[in-house]
């Protein structure tokens, strides 16, 4: 059969066979990667995406043979560590990706590579506690939201000797920007059921009643967007339940191949969701990383457990949500504020949901509103941005987002995802906060934060 050059169909990625024990064997990694790898080196568009691919062609190039067969096995996980699974070049890029037969999944191999070094635990010791502590977001901000806590992190995070030893104990880089830790978490401002006596009004996809997957992050580092998204879904006549008996969704787990922990947290949350499903609520979060994990991520690890398939198809990314039902004539277009020249950043883990620009178009309803959409990485990535290793590759990647916003001169400026948002914030030293679309269009409705 002819092999022609890319798919002309859209992808179609394979299961992740985690629980096979070949996943983690490091011989025919290698060989997937020596393979992989020769295919990117003569194909080579991913080039500015991420660091992992400049990683993988200076390696090529400054081997004695010029080729992938020079490059050292073990220099393979200099690239690997470049990658935070954004899944930008497997969704938006790659040509080779499944169905087409060389079945090129960057990402996925990545995710191999990273989970077999994990179960082999190679990494220094200092980075391996490192690793784990800022990938069990949901005790560690907890622990970091107690009151009385909360305020002397806060403080101490501006303290540039504090971070100096900080990052000697941590390997936090001294200058990432660090998210704040609210006393007051989102699941103790808000009341936990909230519009059960509106009519529920279903649209043609949606069921008229949203559960709020808080999150980690929006419960203890942003209440007031998940603040927002309550009070916009209640404007529009649609009761609210606060997912309160959530976990993690498990994306920092997944990012450092810890796929047994990504399991555990799995195993907690669907049923969590499916009782909410099974109560006639879609379910959306405010990040959307948090919100991919639960559409593609654990559905390609258990791709034979139908309720993850379940609670995968009542998933729904805020502003894809509030479009379909602008769509249904069952959203308000009555704004009392407009939003001026608003810069907007598509996060990397909302755009590879396939689900088109519901966030720029939502906005643009908004009379004497213009929005410029940005769709380059900001860098942030997880926690990327927060390790001494990367935090400098992280700015250097942000720095083509952080030039769009400052030349377009915008009233306000955020991204779909608030990590993203603070971590523009801190490229451009800019002391105020981001604001989110979600308080954006709080703002346009003229309700109150
Ligand atoms: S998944 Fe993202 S970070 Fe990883 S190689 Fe692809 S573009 Fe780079
Ligand atoms: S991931 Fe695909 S598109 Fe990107 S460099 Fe490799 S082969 Fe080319």
């Amino acid at each position: 059969m002819a092999i022609r050059e890319g798919n002309l169909e859209a992808p179609k990625r394979h299961p992740i066979k985690w629980q096979e024990p070949d996943y983690y064997d490091t011989t025919k990694i290698n060989q997937e990667l020596e393979r992989v790898f020769d295919i990117c080196h003569g194909c080579r568009r991913c080039v500015s995406l991420c660091n992992a691919f400049p990683t993988l062609f200076d390696l090529v190039d400054e081997s004695p043979t010029l080729e992938v067969d020079g490059v050292k096995k073990e220099d393979y996980q200099a690239v690997v560590d470049q990658c935070y699974l954004c899944d930008l070049c497997a969704e938006t890029k790659c040509p080779y990706i499944p169905p087409h037969e060389w079945a090129v999944d960057f990402p996925q191999l990545m995710l191999r590579t990273k989970a077999s070094k994990f179960k082999a635990r190679t990494s220094s010791i200092t980075k391996f506690w490192r690793d784990r502590l800022i990938s069990s977001t949901g005790s560690l901000l907890k622990t970091l939201s107690t009151p009385g806590i909360a305020q002397a992190i806060n403080s101490a995070s501006k303290s540039s000797k504090l971070r100096a030893i900080g990052q000697k104990i941590t390997g936090i880089h001294a200058n990432a920007p660090l998210p704040r830790f609210h006393p007051k978490p989102a699941d103790k401002q808000l009341e936990e059921h909230i519009g059960q006596d509106l009519p529920v009004k279903k649209g043609s996809k949606t069921t008229g009643k949203v559960a709020i997957y808080i999150t980690c992050y929006g419960n203890h580092n942003e209440p007031a967007i998940v603040k927002s998204l309550v009070d916009i879904l209640i404007h529009n006549g649609i009761p609210v339940q606060l997912l309160t008996d959530s976990n993690c969704c498990g994306m920092p787990k997944l990012e450092l191949g810890d796929l047994d922990s990504v399991a555990k947290l799995k195993e907690k949350n669907i049923p969590v969701f499916r009782r909410a499903i099974a109560n006639g609520y879609d379910i959306m979060s405010i990040i959307p990383s948090c919100t991919l994990m639960y559409r593609e991520e654990i559905p390609l690890m258990f791709p034979e457990d139908r309720e993850a398939s379940d609670v995968a198809n009542h998933f729904f990314d805020p502003f894809e949500y509030l479009m379909g039902r602008y769509k249904d004539g069952l959203i308000s277009t009555e704004f009392k504020n407009h939003l001026g020249n608003v810069s907007y950043h598509a996060a990397c883990h909302q755009r590879v949901q396939n689900i088109g620009q519901k966030t720029r178009e939502f906005l643009s309803l908004i009379p004497d509103t213009s929005v410029t959409m940005i769709e380059r990485c900001s860098g942030h990535d997880g926690t990327y941005a927060l390790k001494e290793e990367s935090y400098e590759h992280a700015m250097k990647i942000a720095r083509p987002v952080l030039r769009r916003i400052q030349e377009s001169q915008p009233d306000t400026y955020g991204s779909d995802c608030p990590m993203a948002g603070r971590l523009i914030a801190h490229g451009m030293n800019d002391e105020s906060n981001p604001e989110s679309p979600l308080k954006m269009l709080a703002r346009a409705y003229g309700l109150g934060n």
